[in-house]
This record gives C-alpha cells, sequence and structure tokens, in this order.
C-alpha cells in the first residue's frame, strides 16, 4: 500500500515536471516568434526581492485582512489612524533595501534585445528603473512609494525625507506649504488613475505581438483588461504566475513557477 503511494506520488510529480517543462517551453516558443513584446508586471516579482504581494499565499493582505484599510483612499484622508499606521508600514518597508532579483534582470535582457515596446507596471517599487529597465519604457500604472504628494495643495516631492520626519516622532506629517494630508504618490482603492497613463499601457496592449503578464492575479483593473485588450487585438498571452489567474483560459501559454527562475529561460535568445 505504501509502496503504491510512493509510485503514484512520484509519478504524478514526474508528470507535474514534465507539464511544467512543456508550458515553459511552450511560453518560450511564443515569446520567441515576437518582435513586439508588451510587459505587465505585478507584485509577484518583487517577491524573490523580499518584498511580500499581497494576495499571494504569503501577501500582506492574505495574512491580515485589516491591512487592506491603509490602501482605501476614503480610509486614509479620514481616519487619523490608518494614516498613522500606514505610516508605520512605509518607515518599515522592505522596499528601501530590496534589490532587483533575476526576474527583473529577465526584462532587461529582453529590452536589450530590442524587442519591448512597453513595461507596464502595477509595482511601486521602482525595482526595474534600478535593475536597469529604460525609465521611459516603464509604465507606472499605480505610481511610486518613493515620492510623496499633497492631498491639499498637490506639491510633491521625495518620500525619504518624510520618512525621517515620521523617525524623529512625527507620527502623521502634513503638508509643511499648506499643512495638508501627505500621502505617498500611489494609487490607492478609490483613487483614479492617471488617464495619459493608462493610455500608453493600452497602447502598447493593443500593438504587441505579444503580452506577457507576470507575477500579478490579474485582479485589479484597469491592470487586469489589459489581458483581454491585447487578446482582442491579436497578441499572443503569455502568463507566469505562483496561482492561476482568471486570464489562464485564454493564454497562449500559462507558465506555473517561481518567477525568477522561470523569466530568466523564457527570454533568453535561441
Ligand atoms: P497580487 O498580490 O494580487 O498577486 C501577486 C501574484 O504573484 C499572486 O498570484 C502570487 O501567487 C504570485 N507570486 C508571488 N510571488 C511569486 C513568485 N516568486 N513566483 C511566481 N508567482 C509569484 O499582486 P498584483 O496583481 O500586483 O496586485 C497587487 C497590488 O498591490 C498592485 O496594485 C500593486 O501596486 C501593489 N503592490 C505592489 C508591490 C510592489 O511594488 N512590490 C507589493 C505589494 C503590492
Amino acid at each position: 500500500m505504501i509502496f503504491m503511494y510512493i509510485r503514484c506520488h512520484r509519478r504524478l510529480a514526474r508528470v507535474l515536471c514534465e507539464t511544467g517543462q512543456v508550458e515553459t517551453e511552450r511560453a518560450a516558443d511564443v515569446l520567441r516568434g515576437a518582435g513586439h513584446v508588451a510587459v505587465l508586471t505585478g507584485a509577484g516579482i518583487s517577491t524573490d526581492s523580499g518584498i511580500p504581494d499581497f494576495r499571494g499565499p504569503q501577501g500582506v493582505w492574505t495574512k491580515n485582512p485589516a491591512a487592506e484599510r491603509t490602501s482605501t483612499l476614503s480610509h486614509y484622508l479620514h481616519e487619523p489612524e490608518v494614516r498613522r499606521l500606514a505610516w508605520q508600514q512605509r518607515v518599515a518597508s522592505p522596499a528601501w533595501t530590496a534589490k532587483p532579483n533575476p526576474g527583473h534582470a529577465a526584462l532587461v535582457d529582453l529590452e536589450r534585445q530590442g524587442r519591448l515596446v512597453a513595461l507596464v507596471t502595477q509595482n511601486i517599487d521602482e525595482l526595474h528603473q534600478r535593475a536597469g529597465s529604460d525609465p521611459a519604457l516603464v509604465v507606472e500604472l499605480h505610481g511610486t512609494m518613493r515620492r510623496v504628494v499633497c492631498w491639499s495643495c498637490g506639491a510633491d516631492g521625495p518620500m525619504e525625507p518624510v520618512l525621517d520626519r515620521v523617525r524623529a516622532g512625527d507620527p502623521d506629517p502634513h503638508c509643511l506649504a499648506c499643512g495638508g494630508i501627505l500621502k505617498s504618490a500611489t494609487i490607492s482603492f478609490g483613487q483614479g488613475l492617471d488617464p495619459l497613463t493608462i493610455e500608453r499601457a493600452e497602447e502598447a496592449a493593443v500593438k504587441c505581438d505579444v503580452f506577457l503578464a507576470v507575477g500579478s492575479s490579474l485582479g485589479v483593473y484597469p491592470a487586469a483588461g489589459l489581458v483581454p485588450l491585447a487578446r482582442e487585438a491579436g497578441a499572443g498571452i503569455v502568463i507566469v504566475n505562483g496561482e492561476p489567474t482568471p486570464f489562464d483560459p485564454i493564454a497562449s501559454a500559462v507558465v506555473r513557477g517561481s518567477i525568477s527562475e522561470v523569466l530568466p529561460l523564457l527570454v533568453a535568445p535561441a
């Protein structure tokens, strides 16, 4: 009985392994044939740099659903305790010391091959730019955590001096010019995205031969909507993610695996 169980288990492991390899090869083939690749990245590409995602198995919200309040605009603007918690989280974020990983580097390689039309990211950590991606090709749908903006007068500036004020004891620093509420220059739930930024992302989705979605649960719109948009415009879809996504059924290839291991294989020249 135990013997049969072990045999069965081994066979399953082998089949899963072979299936993964077949899918990786299929995805690599789809990508190799593409001269114009648009990429969408999500929090999953940065977890191997030590920055947790929100909704993955080890995600910040998976472990603590209440943490979602700090990312909701109405709570942030109207509840001082939510802002204080948000500032504590910003100061403690692992993103300040995080380094790009081989997943980020693979997308720099894709760009050097002259095949990247846009790197659309939901991430706010700027690790793509730190890895060496051309900032002109990076479309930050959800803004950046490295800058701060005043909700009242619109003044913006670097985040670091404001974090210094928090470290020095101000739990909820306000704008030095007008006294307004300060917030990281990121898009919270309930906040509109910049129309020009969405336009750039959509343009890339409709112009590419292949749309590569990496490390996103593809549950947040309008980012997730880029996948069906690209498909309708005729692009092949490649999805690399540790878990299933709602758009797996329309993809030409779905690779389930560690992004920092899989992505370098997918973009390597033939
Ligand atoms: P998400 O948390 O909804 O989904 C991340 C997905 O990546 C999950 O399905 C998870 O299974 C997968 N994943 C995680 N690590 C992986 C790995 N090493 N290999 C393969 N798959 C892996 O992320 P999202 O779709 O980007 O949406 C979250 C929102 O939160 C975005 O709007 C983003 O702005 C923000 N966010 C950004 C960061 C960041 O900048 N690094 C971090 C957390 C959240």
